[in-house]
C-alpha cells in the first residue's frame, strides 16, 4: 500500500544485501570459478570449510542446487534415501530427487520433522535384489515445515549411530544450520561433526543475495564439483556472490541469529493473545512462527487481508500462516507487524467452529 513501509516476513530469504555486501561485490577480486581461479570464491570456500569443520566447501547458486549436488554425489539411480515426510527436499525442490537423481525416498517418522533413531532403524532393510539400495540418511536442521524445529544433539547422535551401523552416509540439509547451533547454544561444528556432507544457505540468516555451500571431505567435494558442472552450475566470475558470503561471516551474521529467535518468540507471545489466532508459543524454537488462522477463514483470505495492511506473510494452507524473522526485522518492525496483524484480525469476522485462542 502506498505511503506505508511494507513489512516482509514471508521468509528470511527476503533480506536485501547489506551496504557492506554491495560494496564488497563492487570491489571483489575476480577470476574464472570453473577454472578454480576466482580468488574470492576460493577464499569463501576455505573460510566456510573452516567455520563448519569440514575439509572442503563448494559454492553453488542455491540451496536447492546444493542439496541436489550432494544427493548426486552420494547416490546413483535406485539408491534409497531415508528422510522425513515433511522434508524441504520432498516439498520444495521441484522433485529433483526423482527427476534428476532418480533416488527412492523412504519416509521415516519424525517429531516436528526430526527423524527418530528407532523409526530409522525400523525402515532399514538388509540388502536384497528386490530392494532399492540403502544409501543415505537425510537430516534437516532447523526444519522448515517442522516450524523451525531443532534436532536435539542427542537425537542427532543416535540417528548418526544408526546410520553408521548400517553403513549409510548422512547428509544434513543445514540451510539454517547456524540457527540450529545458536538455538542449542552449541558451536556449529558440533552439529556438522557426525555428518558426511551438509549444505548451508547464504541467502537465509546470512542475508546474501545468492548462493549456498556444499561441504564435506576433500574427495566428496571434488566429485561434487563435477556433479555441479553436470547440472550447468559451473560459474565464471562468481566472486561477486562469494564476496557477500565473506562479509556475512566477517560481520558475524551467523552469530546474531539469536536476536531473530528472540523476536520470533516475542511475536508469537503477542499473537497468542489475539482472539481468533492460535500459536504454540513453546514450539517457537528459532526464527519461525506458525500461526493457526483457521478461526478467521482460509489462510489465503488472511494472507490477502494482511497484504492489504502492508504485512507480507507466507501461506501454509489450509489453516496456517508463517512468519519468519531476519536481519531486517528490528524490534520496531516486530511491534508494527503485531499492531497491523491485530488490526486485520479485529476486522475479520470470526468463524464459528474456528479455534479462538
Ligand atoms: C530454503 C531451504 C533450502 C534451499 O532452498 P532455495 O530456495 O534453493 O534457497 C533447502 N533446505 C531448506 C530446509 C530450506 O529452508
Amino acid at each position: 500500500m502506498p505511503g506505508v513501509d511494507v513489512i516482509n516476513v514471508r521468509s528470511d530469504t527476503q533480506t536485501l544485501p547489506t551496504e557492506r555486501m554491495r560494496r564488497a561485490m563492487a570491489e571483489a577480486e575476480l577470476g574464472d570459478e570453473t577454472y578454480g581461479e576466482d580468488p574470492t570464491v576460493v577464499r569463501l570456500e576455505a573460510m566456510a570449510a573452516e567455520r563448519l569443520g569440514k575439509e572442503a566447501a563448494l559454492l553453488v547458486i542455491s540451496g536447492t542446487m546444493a542439496n541436489l549436488v550432494a544427493m548426486l554425489t552420494h547416490c546413483r539411480p535406485s539408491d534409497e534415501v531415508f528422510l522425513d515426510g515433511e522434508a524441504h527436499v520432498l516439498w520444495y525442490e521441484s522433485g529433483g530427487l526423482a527427476s534428476v537423481a532418480g533416488v527412492v525416498p523412504t519416509v521415516v517418522e519424525g517429531r516436528r520433522g526430526q527423524i527418530l533413531p528407532d523409526a530409522l532403524a525400523h525402515k532399514i532393510r538388509p540388502p536384497n535384489v528386490h530392494y532399492p539400495r540403502g544409501r543415505l540418511v537425510w537430516l534437516e536442521n532447523t526444519h522448515n515445515r517442522g516450524g523451525g524445529s531443532v534436532m536435539p544433539l542427542e537425537q542427532q547422535r543416535a540417528v548418526e549411530e544408526v546410520a553408521r551401523d548400517h553403513a549409510l552416509a548422512v547428509h544434513l540439509d543445514g540451510a539454517r544450520v547456524f540457527n540450529a547451533a545458536i538455538a542449542q547454544d552449541l558451536p556449529v561444528t558440533e552439529l556438522t561433526r557426525g555428518v558426511d556432507s551438509l549444505i548451508v544457505d547464504l541467502t537465509k540468516g546470512l542475508s546474501c543475495p545468492l548462493g549456498a555451500l556444499v561441504l564435506g571431505s576433500r574427495e566428496f567435494i571434488a566429485e561434487a564439483r563435477f556433479r555441479k558442472r553436470v547440472l550447468g552450475g559451473g560459474m565464471r566470475q562468481a566472486g561477486v556472490i562469494a564476496a557477500c558470503g565473506i562479509v556475512a561471516f566477517d560481520d558475524g551474521l551467523a552469530e546474531r541469529l539469536g536476536e531473530d529467535h528472540r523476536r520470533a518468540r516475542w511475536i508469537a507471545e503477542q499473537l497468542a493473545t489475539i482472539p481468533g489466532l492460535a500459536v504454540d508459543v513453546s514450539g517457537v524454537q528459532t526464527n519461525m512462527v506458525y500461526v493457526d488462522v483457521s478461526g478467521l477463514g482460509s489462510s489465503v483470505e488472511v494472507v490477502v487481508a494482511l497484504r492489504e495492511e502492508g504485512v507480507l506473510v507466507s501461506d501454509r494452507p489450509p489453516g496456517q500462516m508463517r512468519i519468519v524473522t531476519h536481519l531486517q526485522v528490528t524490534d520496531e518492525t516486530a511491534e508494527e507487524a503485531v499492531r497491523r496483524i491485530a488490526r486485520v484480525v479485529e476486522r475479520m469476522p470470526m468463524r464459528s467452529g474456528g479455534r479462538p485462542s
